[in-house]
């Protein structure tokens, strides 16, 4: 989930793959990553960071990001925007490094590692049924390394594989956040369906990153009157900010019409929403 391709080693990585890297204060190159970049933002990346700031998702977008479209598939993204000044620095970067550290974004989090999802097992741009997690063998994660020449850290001697990488940078907790959320994003582009229309591209945007929105599309309006809804997940969704962006996931996935995810109340049939 990159946007600027510039440094990205096209070969394949797994999660074997070794690599020598060490990012510290006292590396000439210290802090110089943090400007001047398109990070993509994904779901579970708001939830911690608003959550941090102690700020709403929707003041959080407002601030910090810019709204990216992408060409081919027309689904929004949430990209963090640089500062407007002269050195474009992001606005979490100060002189002792990421502000926002415990809690900074997983492409910050994955580099120099790049992290990308595809679906196996599609033929002539059929997907099959995705299922969640690794052992499926329908998606399949796959790394590449970003080797920006302007990063001293590959010069360093502590080596790592990417699976050591990813626990100590703790984006492997990430990974299993997104996980169903990039799923999303991919089959629907798989399957080469139409581009959404404004109204889509809204919802897709706010059931993924606008949460505290969502919230209150859900609780305050008649979506709970429209669909049946285990009484149980309501209860679970009102309080538990991590199963309400679940349940946005679910709902993507019945307004992109992937899967059948939730039911209309048989009453309320044919009403639109
Ligand atoms: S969020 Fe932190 S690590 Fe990521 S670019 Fe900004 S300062 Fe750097
Ligand atoms: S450029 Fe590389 S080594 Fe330097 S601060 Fe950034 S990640 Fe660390």
């Amino acid at each position: 989930m990159l946007l600027n391709m510039k440094f990205v080693e096209p070969i394949e990585r797994t999660l074997d793959s070794k690599f020598k890297f060490r990012c510290h204060k006292d590396i000439g190159c210290f802090n110089k990553c943090c400007r001047l970049t398109d990070i993509l933002l994904t779901p579970y990346d708001i939830l911690r960071m608003k959550k941090r700031l102690g700020i709403s998702s929707e003041e959080f977008l407002k601030k910090y990001t810019y709204i990216h479209i992408d060409e081919k598939s027309s689904h929004p993204y949430a990209v963090l925007k640089m500062m407007d000044d002269n050195e474009g620095k992001c606005p979490f970067v100060t002189p002792e490094g990421c502000s926002v550290y415990e809690d900074r974004p997983t492409n910050c989090r994955y580099y120099p590692v790049g992290q990308g999802l595809m679906i196996k097992g599609s033929e002539k741009g059929t997907v099959n049924p995705v299922r969640t997690g690794h052992s499926n063998g329908v998606n399949e994660e796959f790394y590449f390394f970003i080797r920006d020449p302007n990063c001293l850290g590959y010069h360093e001697d502590k080596e790592w594989t990417i699976e050591t990488w990813r626990i100590d940078q703790e984006v492997d907790i990430y990974d299993e956040m997104n996980r169903e959320w990039k799923e999303i994003q991919l089959r629907r582009d798989a399957i080469g369906q139409p581009k959404l229309d404004p109204k889509k591209q809204s919802l897709l945007y706010m059931a993924s990153y606008d949460i505290d929105r969502f919230r209150r599309f859900t609780f305050e309006s008649k979506f709970l009157a429209l669909f049946d809804i285990d009484k149980e997940e309501i209860e679970k969704i009102k309080t538990d900010e991590i199963a309400l962006m679940k349940f946005g996931f679910k709902y993507l996935k019945y307004i992109l019409m992937l899967e059948e995810t939730l039911k209309v109340n048989p009453v309320r049939k044919g009403e639109a929403f």
